[in-house]
């Protein structure tokens, strides 16, 4: 099934005669349990189009579903709740609270929300991250590749619909990326999580189950199963 859908994407930035087209008229689907590389040159559009699926941005044209929801239909409270119950989000910068725990850290977004925390949920996802005795170091006192690890922790907690990550392996030397992609790849051949993430290296992209390639704010390729190599 479909997790979410984008029917005719526009993006067009600026104003006046300083107008850029990001997102040229894109129809776009994001299948449930499946993990999407979307991949291109920079300023092709993998960012515009990623914040416009997870429902940060507005469209000049065209419409995101999430499920059967409507972006454009919802007013801001719903849209808010939206965000932070059925979407997650890694970013390149790890953006952890340096004076927290790598648990405290996890379960924060649940705690600002006021939701209970999953304590079973919290173990399986912790368990596959390989992070159980680093849970109560400061993020300072952890790697880049486990510091982006308790972040995709924490973009779990809420069992979200969509996980997306903008690069979520640019600031990690190759080690650590591969920990951080094993885990994306786990979470979705173990826990069914659907996975969408924007990066231009091949090797990343080779976890996913299908790349999609943008240039010029347009979708020119597709691929399934690929390689690095065909990457
Ligand atoms: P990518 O992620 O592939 O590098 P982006 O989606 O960031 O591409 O950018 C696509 C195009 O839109 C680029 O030409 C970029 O300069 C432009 N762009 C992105 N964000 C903005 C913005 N906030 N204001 C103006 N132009 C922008
Ligand atoms: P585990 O934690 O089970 O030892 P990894 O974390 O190395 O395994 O890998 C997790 C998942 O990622 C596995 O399903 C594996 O098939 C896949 N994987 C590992 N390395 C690569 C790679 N270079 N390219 C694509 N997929 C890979």
């Amino acid at each position: 099934s479909i997790a979410a859908r984008a029917k005719g994407l526009t993006k067009i930035y600026g104003s006046g005669s300083a107008l850029v087209t990001a997102l040229d008229r894109v129809d776009f689907e994001i299948v449930k349990g499946e993990f999407t590389a979307i991949m291109g040159p920079s300023g092709s559009g993998k960012s515009t189009l990623m914040h416009l699926m997870a429902a940060l941005d507005t469209p000049t044209d065209g419409e995101v579903w999430i499920a059967d929801t409507a972006v454009s239909s919802l007013a801001d409270t719903p849209l808010t709740v939206l965000r932070r119950d059925r979407i997650g989000f890694i970013f390149q910068a790890f953006n952890l609270v340096p004076t927290l725990s790598a648990r405290e850290n996890i379960v924060l977004p649940l705690a600002i929300a006021g939701h209970k925390i999953d304590e079973a949920w919290f173990n399986q996802v912790v368990d596959v991250l390989g992070l159980g005795d680093r849970l109560t170091h400061k993020p300072s006192e952890l790697s880049g590749g486990q510091q982006q690890r308790v972040a995709c922790a924490r973009a779990l907690m809420n069992r979200p619909d969509i996980v997306f990550g903008d690069e979520p392996t640019g600031n990690l030397d190759s080690t650590s990326a591969a920990e951080v992609l094993g885990f994306l790849r786990r979470s979705v051949d173990e826990f069914g999580q659907t996975v969408v993430m924007v990066t231009h290296d091949a090797h990343a992209a080779s976890y996913a189950d299908r790349a999609v390639f943008l240039s010029d704010g347009r979708i020119v390729d597709e691929l399934r199963g690929a390689s690095q190599e065909e990457l």
